[in-house]
């Protein structure tokens, strides 16, 4: 049995496009991408697109995902990006040429995993400049983690430095702050008298910096997924990207009620499905649209982004979404198909789940 909705459509010439449109500005300034395929279960078809249209590597912070496209014939450099556990260990040697560390108990116990295995690895050292995830804080312990690597660890290759901004501590990645990364490896390479291959200033907040023109000279790669997929967040003040698209992916999901109801409830309130206590606002009598999607397929409704003007997403719960279509100029009826565009957590809970219907578009631009 194969459900029909809530549909994905995945548009690949559009997403070639937004991979094509943002590597030619990367490497107008000399910065390399690592194709990050989180945001998307690693969706093959995708991560042969980030491949094939420039990025020079491909990232997750999951292996379950470069098993995927290994197993695809897809081909790597992959990199783990997210610092791996201890657990991990005999899998990253086994599946990735690169992974990102932060831990010194964790990479000795790599290169004796590797020294096992007879095979070499290439670890990124991160610095944490402020957004307080992962990397060193103590700058002078990071340097001596990095001669350890390259005087003591034979397997082992210190391919570069990276900084990760903006996920948690919603630091904005600013010229000082790459400039710190940048004063960092030249410290790094006076040490082990040799250059760092890779100096990695980020994910997608970072391409503000490249979008801007103003990305220091020292950073030479970034790693990026939402850019590709969804394009830059608003919320980080760019508005003159027209270079990249939103609608590389159209979620649909069919109507199965519409009726006028009163836009607050009626009777004593306790709590919604999860546990909170929403407020609501009495706009009187509407008219409702429920659809066959909820919060298992999508995550957060109340930023769905709706084709069609007029309409806006009220709320749900797990498996249905309700919609005020007072507005909407198109006569829904129940059967009907609404489309959606996505924010990056849209895409992540749906590819991730086996019960949304994926299409691929190979056509359409
Ligand atoms: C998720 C992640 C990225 C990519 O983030 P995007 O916002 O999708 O570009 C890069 N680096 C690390 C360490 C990550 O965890």
């Amino acid at each position: 049995m194969e459900r029909q909705f809530p549909r994905l459509i995945v548009h690949e010439k559009r997403f070639q496009q937004n991979v094509e449109a943002a590597m030619a500005r990367c490497r107008e300034m000399g910065i390399a991408v690592c194709g990050v395929i989180k945001g998307c279960h690693a969706l093959p078809p995708i991560a042969r697109i980030m491949r094939q249209y420039g990025t020079s590597s491909l990232g997750t912070s999951r292996l379950e995902q470069v098993k995927r496209c290994r197993d695809a014939g897809i081909e790597g450099p992959y990199w783990l990006i997210r610092i791996p556990a201890m657990s991990e260990l005999p899998d990253v040697v086994s599946l990735c040429e690169v992974s990102l560390q932060s831990d010194l108990t964790t990479i000795k116990a790599l290169e004796q995993e590797c020294a096992k295995q007879n095979k070499s690895h290439s670890v990124i050292v991160m610095a944490d400049l402020g957004d307080l995830r992962e990397g060193f804080w103590d700058k002078d312990e990071m340097v001596a983690a990095c001669v350890a690597i390259e005087r003591t660890m034979p397997y082992l290759h210190l391919l570069g430095i990276g900084v990760n901004l903006s996920c948690y501590g919603s630091v904005r990645p600013t010229v000082e702050k790459m400039n710190d990364l940048v004063a960092i490896a030249q410290r790094i390479e006076s040490e082990i008298g040799r250059p760092l291959e890779v100096v990695s200033g980020g994910a997608t907040s970072s391409f503000t910096l490249v979008h801007n023109r103003t990305m220091p000279k020292g950073i030479n790669n970034l790693r990026m997924g939402e850019l590709f997929l969804v394009n830059l967040p608003t919320s980080w003040g760019v508005t003159d990207m027209d270079y990249m698209r939103t609608d590389a992916f159209t979620l649909q999901a069919e109507v199965i009620e519409i009726r006028e109801k009163p836009s607050h409830p009626q009777g004593e309130l306790c709590i919604d499905a999860f546990g909170r206590k929403p407020t609501y606002v009495d706009i009187g009598v509407r008219k409702r649209v429920l659809l066959a999607m909820g919060r298992a397929d999508v995550g957060d409704m109340d930023n769905l982004i709706p084709r069609d003007e007029g309409i806006t997403v009220v709320g749900g719960s797990s498996d249905h979404c309700i919609l005020d279509v007072t507005d909407c100029k198109r006569d829904l009826k129940v059967g009907d198909i609404v489309e959606f565009s996505l924010l990056y957590g849209h895409l992540l809970f749906l590819t991730s789940r086996e019960d949304v219907n994926i299409i691929y578009d190979a056509n359409n631009n």
